[in-house]
């Protein structure tokens, strides 16, 4: 298959489809350009080649017809300044006039598109769209791994119709590596930390990890269906009363699998969900009537670090607690903190999904995991086992996918 590494693009106009939904303040400036940042080797290495590039993106939820707010032309400037090229801009991402400016770019040009989704073709995945979208390039990169689950117009449609040349970029090869890194001979003991709100968004996630792992620990909000399911006491914690039957199962299939399987044994509590409660500590099978679990205890803590800390491997995903209050946030700092000496050990730690890399940004512990995936939704359904469409689109055989 062809990399981005190994394609020559002299000559070339190169339609990349990148990430660029980066948030804006009321000015409409850009407030945090890592998005932007990670881009830039790929389209570096297509000028460095002699090609042009013109780059596709969403911002934001736009409702299918232009506004302001959403237009990519604010960030014109960040992205000139990154790439130390002046960055061209279309008003719109088809049409005649988007046409005229991609056949007049020159190698080492960029044009930037205006959004994708002032359009609603995009997010339908219109072949039509997508078909005038491909007539703007000679070859076709996907680096935007946030939307690689969606087959959408720009991200899998419009691969159909480059069937020789369509690539992945630099990002998205990166976070499908690092992932896959994870599952294909890792380093034992393999330690999966899942955490977070709620057991219903993360069963397929577990299904499919209990296959892999060695430890899989459970803290957060859906700890405590777990524990219900158990026999023990929650008072007003949350639960998923629908789903106790899939915690037995899932304590069924791990006992059958061989998985270590580790629930918290306390609590922190509060009287009321807010960083102001009263808090203490207890058996978290013993919550009274009327308090909250919204922290692991310090017997657990002490437990769950002992784990990660003699682990190979470890995938991480979703806090321990509501680690937006002060108050509750201790549990998940430490996981941070012992995926941080763990990594220190030699062990690969990949941290994914938009909290716990909020966590792990938060402590500024970013650079010492081995590596943070950006992409939420898409990582997630990577781990599930599913087939990612804007994966799919480049890596089918040719003939499948030319109709
Ligand atoms: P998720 O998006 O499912 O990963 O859930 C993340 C959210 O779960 C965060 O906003 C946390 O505040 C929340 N959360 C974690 N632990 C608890 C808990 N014990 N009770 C309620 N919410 C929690």
């Amino acid at each position: 298959m062809q990399t981005i590494e190994t394609y020559n693009f002299k000559n070339k106009k190169a339609l990349v489809r990148v990430d660029f939904n980066v948030p804006l303040d009321e000015k409409l400036n850009v407030t945090d350009d890592n998005r932007i940042k990670a881009a830039i080797p790929t389209l570096k290495k297509i000028l460095n080649d002699g090609g042009s590039v013109i780059i596709m993106s969403h911002l934001g939820r736009p409702k299918n017809v232009p506004e302001d707010k959403f237009s990519l032309k604010h960030i014109v400037t960040s992205l000139s300044r990154l790439l130390g090229v002046e960055v061209k801009f279309s008003s719109d991402c088809v049409g005649a006039a988007t046409k005229a400016l991609s056949d007049a770019l020159k190698p080492g040009e960029v044009l930037l598109l205006e959004n994708l989704r002032f359009h609603a073709e995009e997010t339908k995945g219109s072949e039509s769209f997508a078909k005038e979208l491909a007539s703007l390039g000679d070859v076709y990169v996907n680096d935007a791994f946030g939307t690689a689950h969606r087959a959408h117009a720009s991200t899998t449609i419009v691969a159909q119709f480059f069937p020789h040349d369509k690539l992945f970029g630099y990002c998205m090869a990166t976070e499908l590596t690092s992932i896959s890194n994870l599952f294909t001979n890792p380093k034992r003991p393999l330690t999966a930390i899942l955490g977070g709100a709620k057991v219903s968004g993360k069963i397929a996630i577990i299904e499919n990890l209990l296959d892999k792992v060695d430890n899989l620990i459970i803290g957060g909000g859906m700890a405590y269906t777990f524990v219900k399911a158990k026999g023990g006491n929650v008072g007003s914690s949350l639960v998923e009363n629908d789903k106790i039957e899939t915690a037995l199962n899932v304590i069924e299939a791990a006992k059958k699998k061989d998985v270590k399987l580790y629930i918290p044994t306390d609590t922190a509590i509060a009287d009321a969900f807010s960083n102001e409660a009263n808090k203490k500590f207890c058996a978290i099978n013993d919550i009274p009537a009327g308090w909250m679990g919204l922290d692991i205890g310090p017997e657990t803590e002490k437990e769950f670090a002992r784990v990660i800390e003699s682990s190979g491997s470890i995938l991480w995903n979703g806090p321990m607690g509501v680690f937006e209050m002060s108050n509750f946030e201790h549990g998940t700092k430490v996981v941070a903190d012992a995926i941080v000496n763990a990594t220190a050990k030699g062990a690969y730690s990949l941290v994914g999904g938009g909290d716990s890399v909020a966590a792990i940004n938060k402590y500024n512990l970013a650079d010492k995991v081995s590596y943070v995936s950006t992409g939420g939704g898409a990582m997630l359904e990577y781990i599930e086992g599913k087939e990612l469409p804007g994966v799919k689109a480049i890596q089918q055989d040719v003939e499948k996918i030319v109709k």
